[in-house]
């Protein structure tokens, strides 16, 4: 009794109080951003190494919030993913990514993709794949060119995954999974889904020059990529020895700050140039 009260007692520390308070205004002025027009979207570049070429792009969302200045998404799509926000604002990130792909295809950036980030909650939306379908004759992109990020743990619903995988697929888009190797993976399972592309996670990439548990597990990864057909790109790329394995491991594809952080939309013509000089 002495110990549930001390837990009450816990909640309603003043400290606790400034913490929640803090979250409801975060979330009343989330419920406005949409409309607010506070979103923007950066684009990173995805290199393939062995032409040096920017094959596609991922998009990732930016809040600019007018007292606060930039907040992380870290920090907000949890929120948005609690109370159901994420469904019209990831509509809009499919909406804007995919117009601005069709913009840079008809700049002459036509053999770029794009992707983008799905959350839990929109894999389990009614009406996804319809949307979809509604955006890319919309935005008159190829289905192709888009790509749909999912994690390993919102597949833990089989039947789920593989109906709505399938559905995608038919459509036409890509899919890959994100932050591969850090959540529930089944190979049973991995098999079955029809996955375009695996992401191996930046953890894994950090410290694998000097890591060799790391360096097995990427070594893996990009072995069980080429025996299932998958492509695979690795995130977080900072330095040129991580670089260096990654290509004698042959994972062709890359994404990192060493190639460039995620841009605004008028940067990419510039950094098309760039990138393919080096
Ligand atoms: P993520 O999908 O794993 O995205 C990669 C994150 O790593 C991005 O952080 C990116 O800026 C950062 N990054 C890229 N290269 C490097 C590098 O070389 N070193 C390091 N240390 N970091 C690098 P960001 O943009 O802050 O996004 C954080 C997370 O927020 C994303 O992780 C994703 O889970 C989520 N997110 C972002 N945009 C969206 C969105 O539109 N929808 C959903 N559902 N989630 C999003
Ligand atoms: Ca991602
Ligand atoms: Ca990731
Ligand atoms: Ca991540």
């Amino acid at each position: 009794e002495a110990k549930r009260e001390g837990q009450r007692f816990k909640r309603f520390h003043p400290t606790m109080d400034k913490q929640l308070l803090e979250r409801l205004v975060l979330e009343h002025d989330l419920h406005k951003a949409l409309s607010r027009d506070e979103f923007l979207v950066v684009y990173q570049p995805q290199i393939d190494v062995h032409t040096g070429q920017i094959i596609s792009v991922e998009a990732l969302i930016r809040w600019n919030h007018p007292v606060r200045g930039w907040i992380s998404p870290l920090h907000f799509i949890p929120l948005a993913e609690e109370n159901g926000l994420i469904v019209p604002i990831g509509e809009w990130m499919l909406r804007t990514a995919c117009r601005q792909l069709k913009e840079w295809h008809n700049q002459g950036f036509t053999s770029l993709g794009v992707s983008v980030n799905l959350s839990m909650r929109q894999f389990f939306q009614q009406d996804l794949v319809d949307m979809i379908d509604r955006i890319l004759k919309e935005s008159k992109l190829s289905s192709p060119y888009l790509e749909l990020e999912i994690t390993e743990s919102m597949t833990m619903n089989v039947n789920h995954t593989i109906d709505m995988l399938h559905k995608l697929k038919k459509l036409g888009v890509k899919i890959a999974v994100d932050d591969f190797g850090t959540g529930y993976s089944s190979l049973l399972y991995l098999k079955e889904f029809p996955i375009d592309r695996l992401k191996i996670d930046r953890s894994f990439i950090r410290d694998v020059t000097t890591n060799k548990h790391d360096a097995a597990i990427i070594s893996m990864i990009v072995s069980i990529a080429n025996h299932l057909e998958m492509e695979v790109i690795a995130e977080g790329v900072e330095h040129v020895d991580q670089l260096d394995f990654l290509w004698e491991q042959q994972c062709r594809q890359v994404q990192g700050y060493l190639f460039s952080p995620p841009i605004l939309p008028e940067q990419l013509p510039l950094h098309f140039h760039e990138i393919q000089k080096r």
